[in-house]
């Protein structure tokens, strides 16, 4: 079968999907659940959200699904009743973002197959990834922050820099792997008091609350949905927000406002309160970093007058410099993360 090959740019794909008339759906889901054979699976849920006019990114795995994507409201029904109809994934719960931008949350649908859905790097035969600790709500989550819970955030350092919960212990490590084969060791002494997990959208601490518990940990809970599914609840409840800042979400977005305020500032020139994470314009150095409107303008997308002055160098040329000098780049923009000091960092 010819899978159809998206050949056009970005920017084109962009001017199209300004032009559409009906909005979109932006939502996640995720599910562990054993799938006999991924392939098929893939090209199942490839060719009907195709149809469908579905963006978005979507991994299958033998452990599960994890899809982040969005949906034309007019095919919401069509797109529903498919995802019902295919037993490993009836009954999963959806979450929505809690803010929808004028244009598309993703330009492009991408359905991969991959070895996990989330990558762990474990190989601990005994380890039983579905044997979770328990949820809690919004409700109890404010509960336990007002009572001094050892809360843990399960996500990267960038991602906790722009906002967190009030009081989380911030980890400074890259990936989630990283984080995983630290996070036990690290809280040890925790191991009979109530530790709370959290992470962006519930995936990456049901997979870390039962590796918690493997480890001996005996009370431990996760946020049911993250983040994206607690400031949800956190609306419809009229509850207390206790969540700092803004969401960090993987798509066009790069980040979702859940409080008011703005935690962080420009990594540029350090003198603006700013949450808005770019990607350096130059593709070969790409580095994510924290950027406000005025140096944006003055830096023209690039991340330092290097990557501005390889515009006009020769793809040769650039590409040896930065084979050489990403690296300091991205140091850079780390021991900017650093400078922030967020005082509940653990090292
Ligand atoms: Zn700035
Ligand atoms: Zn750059």
């Amino acid at each position: 079968m010819f899978k159809k090959v998206n050949t056009k740019s970005k920017e084109e794909l962009l001017h199209e999907l300004s032009k559409e008339n009906s909005p979109r759906r932006t939502l996640s889901f995720y599910h562990y659940v054993k799938i006999a054979d991924p392939k098929v699976m893939r090209g199942l849920l490839y060719d009907k959200f195709s149809e469908l006019n579905c963006l978005g990114r979507i991994y299958v795995a033998e452990e599960g699904i994890n899809a982040q994507m969005n949906v034309p409201v007019d095919n919401w029904a069509l797109f529903d009743e498919f995802i019902q109809s295919i037993p490993e994934f009836a009954l999963v719960p959806y979450k929505f973002a809690v803010e929808e931008r004028g244009h598309s949350s993703f330009i492009k649908l991408k359905v991969k197959v991959r070895h996990k859905v989330v990558a762990d790097g474990l190989n601990d035969k005994t380890f039983d990834p579905s044997d979770t600790g328990d949820y809690a709500t919004a409700r109890d989550v404010n509960e336990m922050i007002d009572r001094g819970v050892t809360l843990i955030d399960m996500r990267n350092f960038y991602e906790a820099m722009i906002g967190h919960f009030e009081g989380a212990k911030i980890m400074d490590v890259d990936t989630f792997r990283e984080q995983l084969a630290k996070v036990h060791d690290m809280f040890k002494e925790k191991k009979e008091e109530e530790v709370l997990l959290y992470c962006t959208g519930g995936i990456r601490c049901e997979k870390a609350s039962a590796w918690m518990k493997h480890n001996g940990f005996k009370n431990v809970k996760h946020i049911k949905g993250g983040i994206i599914d607690y400031a949800r609840q956190v609306k419809e409840l009229g509850l207390q927000n206790k969540f700092r800042g803004k969401n960090f979400v993987f798509d066009e977005r790069l980040g979702e406002r859940v409080g008011t305020e703005t935690i962080s500032d420009c990594q540029v020139c350090e003198k603006v309160k700013c949450d808005e994470y770019v990607h350096c314009k130059n593709i070969l150095c790409h580095v994510l970093f924290i950027c406000c409107g005025d140096c944006t303008s003055r830096l023209r997308g690039y991340c330092s007058g290097l990557c501005m002055l390889s515009e006009k160098f020769p793809k040769k040329l650039n590409q040896f410099i930065f084979r050489r000098n990403r690296q300091k780049y991205v140091n850079q923009y780390k021991k900017n993360y650093k400078k922030f000091k967020i005082s509940t960092t653990v090292k």
